[in-house]
């Protein structure tokens, strides 16, 4: 690529940049379709408490089960649908899929933990999330403490004077907030103090080479022990092996989700797991 010169390299780009607004396009097209068909299915990663098995909660993740390509997950559309604007549309039929499925099991007789939903940060800036989410509720009859949002640092970045105000109607609502992949941001600490936060989500990269890596083991360490005394709850995310478990426990990180326990499973799979708890 870069050896090509001239009119040729210029072909090549624009070429290039063709494809992949082309992409794009297409990529786009397939979403609403891949919505007005029902080709997203939602699944749900119990949370647990590490000390005894027990679901406390579960995370909502999204798969595109396409007739044609099987699975999608969410790391191959998740960004596009980002840069697009398709994302406020994708969310927004997680969080209803999410509301309807726990009035659902709730009349059905089920002790429902909290549900988490991951909400981009592209619906954070318009002042219009909370009204949105309140809606959703509403129409599913669904209690506002059921849900739990997971954010990124990213809401914080882009958007630091507004931020605040968002969440905190969120929080008034009787919404929990999360910060999802803690430690892996670049904004500054001093939001933690500041913003209505429930709960931080340790990011499975700090956790995945516990106990081998020395760093891992103190940047966990240290995110632990800053949650648990400026009183937030504290979750692990990509917990895998018996190690880390009682890593956990030895840290005072009560909760976590990963594979030791459960992979995300769908809806008939995680009303099996409730009924066995
Ligand atoms: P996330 O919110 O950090 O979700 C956790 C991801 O880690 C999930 O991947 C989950 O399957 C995976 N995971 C859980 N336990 C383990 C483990 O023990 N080991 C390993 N290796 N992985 C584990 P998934 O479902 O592929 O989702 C990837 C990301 O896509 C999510 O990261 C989230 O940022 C995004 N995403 C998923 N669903 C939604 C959605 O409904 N809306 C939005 N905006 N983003 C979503
Ligand atoms: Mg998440
Ligand atoms: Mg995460
Ligand atoms: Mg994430």
């Amino acid at each position: 690529r870069a050896k090509a010169s001239g009119k040729n390299r210029y072909d090549f780009y624009t070429q290039d940049m063709t494809d992949q607004a082309f992409e794009r396009i297409l990529m786009v097209g397939a979403m609403r379709n891949a919505i007005e068909h029902e080709q997203f299915v939602v699944h749900y990663q119990p949370q647990i408490d590490v000390r005894d098995n027990s679901i406390i909660g579960a995370e909502a993740l999204i798969r595109w089960q396409d007739p044609q390509l099987g699975t999608i997950e969410p790391g191959r559309f998740i960004p596009l649908a980002e840069k697009t604007g398709m994302i406020q549309v994708i969310d927004r039929w997680v969080l209803d899929t999410v509301c309807r499925n726990i009035s659902e099991w709730q009349q059905a007789g089920y002790n429902v933990p909290r549900i988490s939903v991951n909400i981009s940060t592209r619906h954070f800036g318009s002042n219009t999330l909370a009204g949105e989410v309140a809606d959703i509720l509403k129409r599913n009859d669904c209690a506002s403490e059921m849900i739990e949002l997971e954010i990124t640092e990213g809401v914080i970045m882009n958007n630091p004077n507004n931020a605040g105000n968002e969440l905190e109607q969120l929080r008034k609502m009787g919404i929990r907030l999360a910060i999802d992949d803690f430690g892996t941001g670049y904004s500054s600490l001093s939001y933690l103090k500041k913003l209505p936060l429930d709960r931080l989500k340790i990011d499975h990269s700090f956790i995945t080479d516990i106990p081998e890596d020395n760093n891992d083991q103190a940047i966990s360490r240290a995110i632990i022990a800053m949650a648990n005394s400026l009183g937030l709850e504290v979750i692990a995310e990509g917990m895998e092996s018996e190690e880390q478990r009682q890593f956990l426990i030895d840290e005072k990180c009560f909760y976590a989700q990963g594979f030791l326990f459960s992979k995300g499973v769908p809806e008939h799979s995680f009303l099996s797991m409730l009924k066995q708890h």
